[in-house]
């Protein structure tokens, strides 16, 4: 019997649909199906290929509404922040359909040749492998880059959003792409690597958690295929003495509950100098208690249920370890009563090495305060993690957190008084364990092509 693959309202409980999982006849029809699509797409000019990103945009503002309902009902996100996630992801396929050309351009390098230059060439197909947590926009960050470049594109979606996976596939039917140009293959992920070993697939884009990442790092390297590893993180938000507490607080605040605390780039740990930090805990504390959250289709709602009863375990259990580890809990820190993955704003201080809150990613709305002595304490703090995916430096003097950020911080994305957050011209990515490779920009748009020398004499 096939796999089933269940999306599950994480505000209810309630099953929405079950999917078979696709067999091998139908996998393997697919990458065909893409390999063919490869040869007619990349012989298309920029400009052609150009015209069919912006139809997929205009398609997806076409079904806005409908598929910010299905991302909110399948995995519990504010149905506002489902809206702008559609929207970003058109606005991000219309920059790479203006500036593709300009950035995929020959560049002549002059040498002893008549003529050299370096011409960027498509790899192939693409496989992404995806997580829940912005099911769409995840998505469409690899996929615009690497589909402007010429690639084509097949995705493996995170099983509870099967739902929004072929969602996607709709819109690009629709948008009088080529056949095959992305498909949505519905598998466990115990299909991955036999996936990867598929010699139709070209190279390999992951976004997820570290621990799978690493065995996806391991099947592409096995069959030395290119990848792009976007992974977990553990972002430290620097509070130095100099910040007016309130406004710190509230960014922190706002940092933390973004995407209901499930983003990758979510302000994690709050690492805060001695002088200010009773003040900042106090302030904190105030500001999450009065987060609502609940019904994520109610829009006075910013926090919705995490998107999985089980993801919601093992957060909790990461707040009770550290508590028993000597944490003190200031608010929230409980599972409500009622149906439901729901989790409350919660605040943890004397967060310290050793305990989950220090050491892990806590995937939702926890803030956890660790005490500096100073700025120089504060920074080894920051950086004393395994990941190293974005921070932030909040100061008012903005010449001091600027040279912490830029030469100090180690992180893929470092902010100055402002929420971590990804944008379509910017780089985004990790080091250490939180990957390697970026996504977006002109980086992202070079990691899935041939860097091509030609020497002509
Ligand atoms: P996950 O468990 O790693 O799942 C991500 C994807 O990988 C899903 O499609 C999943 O499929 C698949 N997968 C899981 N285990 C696999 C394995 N052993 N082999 C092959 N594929 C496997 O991550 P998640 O819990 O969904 O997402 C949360 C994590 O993603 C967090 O750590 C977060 O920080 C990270 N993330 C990082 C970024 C970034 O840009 N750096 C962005 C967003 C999220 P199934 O659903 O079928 O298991």
């Amino acid at each position: 019997m096939a796999d089933q693959l269940i999306s599950v309202d994480p505000t209810n409980g309630e099953t929405i649909a079950s999917y078979n999982s696709y067999d091998e006849a139908t996998v393997s029809k697919a990458l065909i199906q893409a390999r063919k699509a490869f040869e007619i797409w990349k012989a298309m000019s920029l400009k052609e290929r150009g015209t069919v990103l912006k139809n997929i945009a205009a398609e997806l503002r076409r079904q806005k509404e409908k598929l910010a309902k299905l991302a909110t009902k399948e995995m519990g996100k504010p149905i506002q922040s489902s809206r702008e996630e559609v929207e970003k992801c058109a606005k991000t396929l219309e920059y790479y359909a203006k500036e593709g050309p300009k950035f995929l351009a020959d560049e002549i390098v002059k040498t002893d040749a008549k003529k050299s230059y370096v011409s960027f060439q498509p790899l192939g197909v693409v496989l992404a492998v995806m997580p829940w947590n912005f099911p769409y926009w995840q998505v469409f960050r690899a996929m615009a880059p690497a589909l402007t470049a010429g690639n084509t594109m097949v995705l493996k979606h995170a099983s509870n959003v099967s739902g929004c996976a072929l969602a996607m596939e709709n819109v690009i039917k629709k948008a009088k792409a080529p056949k095959g140009l992305f498909q949505t293959l519905l598998l466990p992920s115990s299909k991955v690597e036999a996936l990867i070993n598929d010699p139709a697939i070209a190279a390999v884009t992951f976004t997820g958690s570290t621990v799978a990442g690493s065995k996806i790092a391991e099947a592409a390297g096995r069959n030395l295929k290119k990848q792009v590893l976007e992974l977990g993180g553990s972002d430290a938000y620097v509070v130095l003495e100099d910040v007016d507490v309130d406004a710190a607080a509230e960014l922190c605040k706002n940092g933390r509950l973004l995407n209901s605390g499930q983003s990758c780039v979510a302000a994690k740990r709050f690492v805060v100098v001695k002088h200010v930090l009773k003040e900042f805990e106090k302030l904190m504390t105030k500001k999450m208690e009065a987060s609502p959250f609940g019904d994520p289709m109610d829009t006075k709602n910013k926090i919705g249920p995490l998107a999985r009863v089980d993801l919601r375990e093992k957060l909790h259990d990461q707040v009770t370890k550290s508590i028993e580890l000597g944490a003190k809990l200031l608010c929230g820190g409980y599972i409500p009563e009622g149906t439901g993955a729901f989790y409350p704003p919660t605040v943890l201080t004397n967060v310290k090495k050793g305990m989950p809150a220090y050491d892990e990613e806590l995937f939702g709305p926890v803030a956890a305060i660790i005490e500096a002595k100073n700025e120089t304490d504060a920074i080894r703090i920051a950086n004393d993690s395994i990941y190293g995916l974005g921070g932030c430096i909040l100061s008012k003097n903005k010449a001091r957190a600027e040279k912490l950020a830029a030469t100090q911080m180690d992180a893929g994305n470092c902010f100055v008084n402002a929420i971590v957050h990804s944008d379509a011209r910017l780089p985004f990515g990790g080091v250490k364990h939180s990957g390697y490779g970026r996504e977006l920009g002109i980086f992202g748009i070079r990691e899935f092509v041939n860097i091509k020398t030609v020497f002509v004499q």
